[in-house]
């Protein structure tokens, strides 16, 4: 369905991502609602309306389900009850659940990925200690074992290099899901964006490398510094996944670039993604605009990339240095207004955008320190 300008998008979430959105949408000629139980949170000063109710507040997502035009998230874990009373209310959700559904769940994630014959990493389910010591026999030393559900930046993990490592791991284990996985020896982690168009047409954005402290995205450095053959390939897998799993609106997949030459999934999700925020400065139209494209069921076709560019997160503890440093004129800083600087908390970033990519990488890394 082609929403036309003038029209009312609702987000669900108001983090960093809704406000980008929210900015997007706005160039577009749109207006916004938002979702967001935090009374501070970073969209309610670019949004039209900001509902200050929790994410599954039934009042709430009626009044969306009328107000709105058309329905995007930009967090995983909305609930397939959410996403029902919008749709029993009227409210036009053209991503669904599905995307959710399989992305919020690792099992679930790489299981339809290896359905659609794409590699993952080796993968065992966990539930308690046996299954834990019969999933280790399978994948082997090292592995990693993670929670199903509800972990990201690293949070949610335990590396298990030795047998001591696996008997402390038994001893943190909870009554729920979890995965093991094999580690990958990797050259590095690659990810890609791609957005499906509700009228069918995919826009796939370059192919990104990405640098990660304390299982935290550090850097991303764009084009990903592989091979063009490699590069298409990633491309030609997050096309495949897009296509293969019928999913409409972003998908957003992380790669590992095995040192065996193997392309890995590592994991996937359905909205805006932190390695691509270099497109807001590096691409002739960023995650965003292309998000609001899709959904709004406009023709996508591939961004391109207009210069090399870096990102580099600023998190609490950068907060201070970063406002304080002499930024040159191809050094463009994004800031969230998120409130407390909190230690490891994604607090902005700086696309830094020129032609040499290894200058780039040096610069971004001084301004890190
Ligand atoms: P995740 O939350 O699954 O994205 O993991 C966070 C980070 O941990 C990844 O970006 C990798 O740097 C590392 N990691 C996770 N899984 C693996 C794996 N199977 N092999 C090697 N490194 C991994």
């Amino acid at each position: 369905m082609l929403i036309e300008k003038g029209s009312t998008i609702a987000i669900l979430g108001g983090g960093q991502l809704g406000k980008m959105l929210c900015e997007s949408a706005k160039i577009q000629g749109y207006k916004t609602m938002v979702l967001e139980p935090s009374p501070s949170a970073c969209a309610k000063y670019v949004t039209d309306k900001h509902l200050v109710k929790a994410y599954d507040d039934k009042n709430a997502l009626i009044e969306i389900a009328k107000e709105s035009d058309v329905v995007t998230y930009e967090f995983e874990n909305v609930t397939a009850e959410s996403i029902n009373i919008l749709e029993a209310n009227g409210g036009y959700v053209p991503q669904g659940i599905r995307p959710l559904y399989i992305s919020q769940h690792r099992f679930r994630e790489k299981s339809s990925i290896n359905n659609l014959g794409i590699k993952t990493a080796k993968f065992e389910e966990v539930t308690d200690s046996e299954s834990l010591d019969k999933a280790i026999e399978i994948i082997g030393y090292p592995a990693i074992l993670k929670t199903s559900m509800g972990g990201y930046d690293g949070k949610g993990q335990w590396v298990i290099r030795t047998k001591e490592d696996l008997e402390n791991a038994k001893k943190d284990l909870e009554k729920r899901e979890y995965i093991l996985e094999q580690m990958v020896d990797f050259q590095c982690e690659l990810s890609c964006i791609a957005v499906n168009s509700t009228d069918g047409s995919i826009g796939v954005f370059p192919v990104v490398e990405n640098i990660h402290k304390k299982g935290i995205l550090h850097i991303t450095i764009a084009p990903a510094r592989v091979s063009e053959e490699i590069q298409e390939k990633v491309k030609d897998i997050t096309k495949k996944i897009i296509d293969g799993l019928n999913f409409v609106g972003p998908l957003a997949i992380e790669y590992f670039y095995g040192k065996d030459g193997e392309i890995y999934v590592n994991e996937m999700a359905p909205r805006p993604h932190n390695s691509a925020h270099y497109t807001l400065d590096g691409c002739d139209k960023s995650q965003f605009d292309l998000h609001i494209e899709g959904i709004c069921g406009k023709k996508l076709t591939d961004p391109k990339l207009l210069h090399k560019s870096v990102m580099l997160n600023i998190l609490g503890q950068d907060v201070e240095r970063i406002e304080k440093a002499s930024l040159r004129e191809n050094e463009f800083l994004h800031m969230y207004n998120k409130g407390e600087a909190k230690v490891d908390r994604k607090m902005g970033h700086l696309n830094l955008i020129g032609e040499d990519l290894e200058a780039l990488i040096k610069r971004a890394e001084e301004l890190a320190k």
